[in-house]
C-alpha cells in the first residue's frame, strides 16, 4: 500500500476530490472527519470523547484520531493507494503517522495540497449539504443534488453539518491556520509536497492533476 495525504483548509474540496479519485480501482478514500462522525453517531467511547471538540470546531486529541486511523490501516486489505483526507492535522499527528507507516512498511508517496483563496472557502462551506446516512457531500452552488434536499446516492435527506455554521467555520479556519498550516512546510522540507490549484469549480482538471501527481 502507498499513502497519499490530502492537505487543504476546510472547504478546499479534499473530500469531493478524494471521493472522485476513489472511483479508480485500488484507490481508497479515508476521511478522518467521516470516521469521527461515524463514531459519534454510533456512540462509541471514541465518539463520546470526540463529540464536544467537533461541535466547537476544535481538533480532537491527537492520540484519539491517530488510534482510529491506525486501526483502519491495520485492517486494510487490497488497497493500492490510500488517500488520507483530514489526517494528519497537526505536526504531532504527522510524526505519529510517519512512525506508524515506518512500522508497517507502508510508503508515503506524498502530500497533495489543495490551494484555495480564503473568500472561496467560506462561500463553499456555506453551500455545503451532507447526507447523514451515507456521507455523500453536495453543494447548493457548485455541486447540487439532482433533487433539492435529497441525496443522489442513497435518497437520504440532506442536512447542514453542525460545525458548518458561520461562527464555527471562522473558528475552524483559525484552527487550520494555527495547527494544520505548518504541515505544508513539514512536507515541503521532506520533498513530499505537491500543489493543486483548487479554486475553480470544475473538478475534471483537478482530478487529472491529482492523479498525475499520485502516479508520478
Ligand atoms: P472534517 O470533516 O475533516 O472537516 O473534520 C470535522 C471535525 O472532525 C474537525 O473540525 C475536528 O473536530 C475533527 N477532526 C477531523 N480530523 C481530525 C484530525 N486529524 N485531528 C483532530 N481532529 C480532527
Amino acid at each position: 500500500m502507498n499513502v497519499v495525504i490530502l492537505l487543504g483548509a476546510p472547504g478546499s474540496g479534499k473530500g469531493t476530490l478524494a471521493s472522485e479519485l476513489a472511483k479508480v480501482p485500488g484507490i481508497r478514500h479515508l476521511s478522518s472527519g467521516d470516521l469521527l462522525r461515524g463514531a459519534v453517531k454510533e456512540g462509541s467511547p471514541a465518539g463520546l470523547k470526540a463529540k464536544a471538540y467537533m461541535e466547537a470546531g476544535n481538533l480532537v486529541p491527537d492520540e484519539l484520531i491517530a488510534e482510529m486511523i491506525e486501526e483502519v490501516i491495520a485492517a486494510d486489505e487490497g488497497t493500492n493507494v490510500l488517500l488520507l483526507d483530514g489526517f494528519p492535522r497537526t505536526v504531532r499527528q504527522a510524526d505519529i503517522l510517519a512512525d506508524l507507516l515506518a512500522r508497517k512498511g507502508v510508503h508515503l508517496r506524498g502530500a497533495l495540497l489543495l490551494e484555495v483563496a480564503d473568500a472561496v472557502l467560506v462561500a463553499r462551506i456555506a453551500g455545503r449539504r451532507v447526507c447523514p446516512d451515507c456521507g455523500a457531500t453536495f453543494n447548493v452552488a457548485t455541486l447540487p443534488p439532482k433533487v433539492e434536499g435529497v441525496c443522489d446516492v442513497c435518497g437520504g435527506a440532506l442536512t447542514i453539518r453542525k460545525d458548518d455554521d458561520p461562527a464555527t467555520v471562522r473558528h475552524r479556519l483559525d484552527v487550520y491556520a494555527e495547527q494544520t498550516f505548518p504541515l505544508i512546510d513539514y512536507y515541503r522540507a521532506r520533498g513530499l509536497l505537491h500543489t493543486v490549484d483548487a479554486t475553480g469549480h470544475d473538478l475534471e482538471p483537478k482530478i487529472e492533476a491529482a492523479l498525475r501527481k499520485i502516479h508520478d
